[in-house]
């Protein structure tokens, strides 16, 4: 694994207790703050992307195509994350192009992310061999991340979330959106996971 503590700060997504208006005293809600590992790749986005960087640099390549949406957090911290650790991203978006670029997209793109937009036909296609394959003649070795940063190595990523929770816990809620970093945090809960990985 790469060094990120300069960066990343993991031991910052401390559990806080939140109070909610018109809830039973008995029931007791905390959340856990991973959006403070970082202002930008902030919570999620950096989980799924930790082992995937790694990766990367594993397989000596410098730099991350991915696939979002014109408003995608994944794109944004992507962008920043190249930035940040000096590899180079490509940003693959569902969509045609429009003006002007909103805030999301300024940043990919102010952060060195080049952009390339497709069509929404052609955009479902994005796991197929044969378009992978002309990506690839595209934009050279590119080290590729599935849409949202979900792959196997962000669920793997993502387990970790729920590591150092130390109270007891009846149920955990978690937004979604691709279902990445859910599957991490489930993954994590397992436990069979805790004795594999200690
Ligand atoms: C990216 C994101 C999600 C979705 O995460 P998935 O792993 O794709 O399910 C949910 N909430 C926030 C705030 C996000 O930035």
């Amino acid at each position: 694994m790469f060094d990120f503590s300069k960066q990343i700060n993991e031991d910052s997504a401390v559990l806080i207790p939140i109070k909610l208006p018109n809830i039973s005293t008995d029931v007791k809600v905390f959340m856990k703050r991973i959006d403070l590992v970082h202002s930008i790749i902030s919570g999620n986005k950096w989980f799924k992307m930790k082992y995937n960087i790694s990766e990367m640099m594993a397989q000596g390549k410098n730099t991350l195509l991915t696939f979002g949406g014109a408003y995608s957090n994944h794109i944004h911290a992507t962008a920043f994350a190249g930035k940040m650790f000096g590899f180079k991203t490509v940003g693959i978006l569902r969509g045609e192009e429009h003006f002007p670029l909103n805030e999301t997209l300024k940043s990919a793109i102010n952060n060195g992310m080049v952009i390339h937009y497709l069509d929404r036909t052609t955009f479902r296609e994005q796991e197929s061999e044969h378009f992978l394959k002309k990506l690839r003649d595209k934009f050279g070795d590119v080290y590729i991340l599935p849409l949202g940063g979900t792959n196997k190595i962000a669920v793997k990523g993502c387990a970790e979330i729920v590591e150092q929770i130390n109270i007891d816990f009846d149920y955990v809620c978690a937004a979604s959106g691709s279902g990445g970093t859910f599957a991490g945090i489930v993954t994590g809960l397992n436990p069979k996971y805790a004795l594999e990985k200690h």
